[in-house]
């Protein structure tokens, strides 16, 4: 037969393994511990919308809708897309299931987006986000709630330093109509001179010009007008309020008159966490507040706030990360102690010690691995021990061994982890009672 040839993975996909898949699972693993710090209810949204979803709450006009997402027919000739964001989706599912019961409802989620973009480092067209809205909040507590746990979660990442927080305001509806329509009077001054991406943005989204990467467009932008000129008293003082919130909750903020965020309907608060560590990709955390976004989907008037961040890109700020090691290595001398070693095995992983015992191997070979993994604590079991209902328990890092009896293994094995200040104590402890 001859040989066939292995499929290519997908351009813009990545199969993560070894130390990048643990940073990123510790990404995830952060995440989840501080969202119930900050008591946001999980949820489960599917990977696929009706395309309308998307395109009527992110905005025909935005890059995502216009060229990034990835849309087809299914068999029943419906018109579907891969999420390229959560928040559409979110939205949808508390329109279409009732959630307007759980007001205020904090809401975390993360997992596959899909956009069709230029792949390359830090940019790819699956990738994975982490996402925390609050939903039926117009308080400026809540952008601040937010803020302050995507602050928290950069600290208890390690990524802190370096990564900085930019924030603006887009104003309220009024503010933001009088500064669309002089961004509209300014940039038309000089249309010829503009991108043609920007050219065509003009009448329809002219912040988003604010955001072109295009240095046709970054001169003109450079002195194009300020929301400040435009805000009005009420989003004057939402603004303040959001930052004064963030200087008692002790959130660093640098203000950013020019950032504005892709998507339609923001309104106030905007923010982004971007760091100069990754390149041309350095946005790393972004959102803000998007009370016009429900309405687009057919719902009543509902305030609402919400940001995603790049999982790969937090992973790549945190760095490759080793596997925890090893605890406890369980050494069988031949098959009956390798049956007894099953029993112990199952025992120890029950009283939460992280536990290995290997298919085969000599005694030399099983300790050259138990060493490998990081093992700071070895059982070994052969026939004399099995006799006598013992087990040698043997401290790989001071060397020393001791019979212990077998039905008092587990306790004396969380006596030498804790003599060793190895592993979560507090975790031992709470299985054992
Ligand atoms: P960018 O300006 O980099 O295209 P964006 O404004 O499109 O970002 P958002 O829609 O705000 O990004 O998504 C939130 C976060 O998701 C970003 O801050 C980034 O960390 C991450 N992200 C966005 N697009 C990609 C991508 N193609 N690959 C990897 N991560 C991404
Ligand atoms: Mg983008």
């Amino acid at each position: 037969m001859s040989k066939v040839e292995t499929p290519r993975p997908i351009r813009g996909t990545q199969d993560i393994f070894g130390p990048e898949a643990e940073a990123f699972a510790f990404v995830v693993e952060t995440f989840e511990r501080v969202r119930k710090l900050y008591r946001f209810r999980r949820a489960e949204m599917p990977v696929f919308e009706k395309t309308e979803v998307f395109a009527r709450s992110i905005g025909e006009t935005t890059d995502i809708v216009s060229k990034e997402m990835y849309s087809f027919l299914d068999r029943g000739e419906e018109s579907l897309t891969l999420r390229p964001e959560f928040t559409a989706g979110i939205c949808r599912a508390f329109l279409t299931d009732g959630w307007q019961q759980y007001v205020p409802l904090k809401v975390a989620t993360h997992g596959p987006v899909f956009r069709y973009e230029r792949p390359q480092k830090g940019r790819y067209r699956q990738f994975h986000q982490i996402d925390a809205e609050i939903i039926g909040a117009g308080e400026p507590q809540a952008d601040v709630e937010l803020l302050a746990m995507a602050d928290q979660l950069l600290r208890e990442l390690g990524i802190a330093d370096g990564v900085t927080l930019q924030l603006n305001t887009l104003g309220d509806g009024d503010s933001r109509e009088a500064w669309r329509a002089a961004l509209i009077e300014y940039f038309s001054a000089v249309r010829g001179e503009l991108s043609e991406d920007s050219q065509e943005r003009l009448e329809k989204n002219p912040l988003r010009i604010l955001d072109s990467k295009d240095p046709r467009d970054k001169v003109f932008v450079a002195d194009a007008p300020l929301i400040d000129d435009f805000l009005s008293g009420e989003a004057q003082d939402f603004f303040g309020a959001v930052t004064a919130g963030l200087d008692a909750a002790g959130v660093a903020w640098t203000r950013n008159p020019a950032l504005v965020r892709g998507l339609d309907y923001y309104r106030h608060t905007a923010f982004e966490f971007v760091t100069d560590r990754l390149g041309a990709q350095g946005t790393v955390l972004a959102g803000g507040r998007y009370d016009g976004l429900m309405e687009s989907l057919g719902g009543n008037p509902t305030p609402a706030v919400g940001w995603a961040a790049g999982i790969e890109r937090l992973a790549m700020l945190v760095g490759e990360r080793d596997a925890a090691p090893l605890d406890v290595a369980v050494i069988p001398l031949g098959d009956a102690a390798s049956a007894r070693g099953e029993g112990l095995l199952a025992e120890l992983r029950r009283h939460g010690v992280c536990a290995e015992m290997d298919y085969r191997g000599n005694m030399k070979k099983r300790m050259q691995r138990a060493n490998n993994a990081g093992a700071s604590v070895a059982v070994i079991l052969g026939d004399d021990e099995l006799a006598k209902g013992v087990a040698n328990l043997k401290d790989l890092i001071e060397g020393d061994q001791h019979e212990v009896p077998l039905g008092d293994l587990v306790d004396h094995v969380f006596g030498l982890l804790s003599r060793q200040g190895r592993g979560d104590q507090a975790r031992w402890a709470i299985r054992r009672d």
